[in-house]
């Protein structure tokens, strides 16, 4: 059985085709500068990366390309041994609690939803209908971002704001990595030993989420209405007092969606240290003695560490604690920092334990009150393991 994943951007798609007898990925690739000029493509597989400009006018083209090549290079032998495709989606509203498999109903869902996602959705709707045109007899599934989040009580997801702005316009929180989230959450029983646990999960990459989870349910996530919202992020600030913008829009004579942009584009690592957004800079300057590197290190640290212990009390105490995505997986420094505040709740790493980059370890000390695990995130797989057993039992 070969599954493909795609995640489709307005102006890149990448792909990961699995073999789910294995659940190894055995190619992958991202196409950017799709619609734009100066359109490529990487592919890696066998340990080798084909580069190759082509030219990719829209979505379409892209995944034409995509399918040609995977026969071209020898990845496969035919179209017909591709028997799903997994869409990554962004967000199914309080709709979609699961994946599903795409029908037009959902494609009309996805529309309804843009509102809500206006840069992501309608990206996500030309990955699914290039795909169609190109394969039309075969069984394709939407894997939301948002769904894993859907079993929040209406106490979290509230915003204390007027009660029409939920009720006319949906403003609630939603909360996004779901798939990551939701990963992880079934890799706990395996490491932790129970099937029932209190988690919280830390998606730190250049996005960054946290989620609180009970026995693989989601209970809160810090991302909210938007990916805005919650943790320090690589160019996003997380969570501000609103008021900011219009004193911002007056003091620099700029209009909603420019300060908008600053907070999504030109904050978080970036905007403190005026230096990276990527956090191998940021470390990099936090060892040379640059004082705004430190900053923006200490800055990150304080906003993980006050939603680590705002999920503690939600979660009346924690069983396991997991570090996951770019920095969770591969910064020892990130996490010996972060875990370093937890003290007075009991948590302690172990320091030789925790020297681990992207991979499976437990390095809680043996002292600790709750197990910390590092588990890489795999979203590709998750997506084409859904995409399985959807069509499994169509
Ligand atoms: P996204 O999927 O949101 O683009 P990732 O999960 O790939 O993000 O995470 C990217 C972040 O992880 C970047 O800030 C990068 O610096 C950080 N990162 C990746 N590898 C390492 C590493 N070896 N050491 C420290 N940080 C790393």
């Amino acid at each position: 059985m070969k599954i493909i994943s795609i995640n489709a951007g307005s102006s890149s798609l990448k792909f990961s085709l699995f073999d789910m007898d294995t659940n190894t990925c055995i190619a992958s690739g991202y196409f950017e500068r799709v619609t734009l000029e100066g359109s490529f493509y990487t592919i890696k597989y066998n340990g080798e990366k084909i580069r190759e400009e082509v030219d990719m006018p829209n979505h379409t083209v892209a995944v034409e390309v995509l399918l040609d090549r995977l026969i071209k290079i020898g990845i496969i032998a035919s179209l017909d041994e591709i028997d799903g495709v997994g869409h990554r989606l962004v967000h199914g509203g309080d709709q979609y609690n699961t994946s599903v498999i795409i029908t037009d109903e959902v494609i009309q869902d996805l529309r309804k939803y843009s509102v809500l996602a206006p840069l992501h959705n309608p990206a996500n709707i030309l990955g699914i209908e290039a795909v169609r045109k190109a394969l039309p007899d075969i069984p394709m599934v939407g894997v939301f971002d948002t769904a894993f989040h859907q079993t929040m009580d209406k106490v979290q997801y509230l915003y204390p704001v007027p009660y029409d702005w939920y009720q006319k316009y949906g403003v609630r929180k939603y909360g996004f990595h779901g798939t990551s989230h939701c990963y992880i959450s079934k890799q706990i029983p395996r490491v932790y030993g129970k099937e029932e646990y209190r988690a919280i999960i830390c998606h730190l990459g250049s996005g960054g989420s946290l989620s609180a989870v009970r026995n693989g349910k989601c209970v809160d996530t810090t991302m909210g209405f938007t990916p805005l919202a919650g943790i320090m992020m690589g160019t996003r600030s997380g969570d501000i007092d609103p008021s900011i913008i219009p004193f911002i829009m007056e003091k620099e004579d700029k209009k909603v969606e420019e300060v908008i942009d600053d907070l999504n584009k030109k904050s978080g690592f970036l905007g403190v240290s005026q230096k990276a957004s990527d956090f191998r800079d940021i470390y990099a300057g936090v060892v040379d003695h640059d004082e705004m590197c430190k900053l923006a290190f200490d800055k990150y640290v304080q906003t993980v560490v006050h939603y680590i212990a705002s999920y503690y009390v939600e979660l009346g105490g924690i069983d396991v604690l997991v570090f996951t995505a770019g920095l969770g997986e591969n910064s020892s420094e990130v996490r010996e920092a972060i875990v370093a505040k937890l003290e007075c709740l009991g948590i302690y790493l172990d320091v030789e334990k925790n020297q681990v980059r992207g991979e499976e370890v437990n390095i809680s000390a043996d002292h600790s009150s709750c197990q910390i695990f590092v588990i890489p995130t795999n979203e590709e797989l998750m997506i084409a393991q859904d995409t399985l057993s959807l069509i499994d039992n169509r």
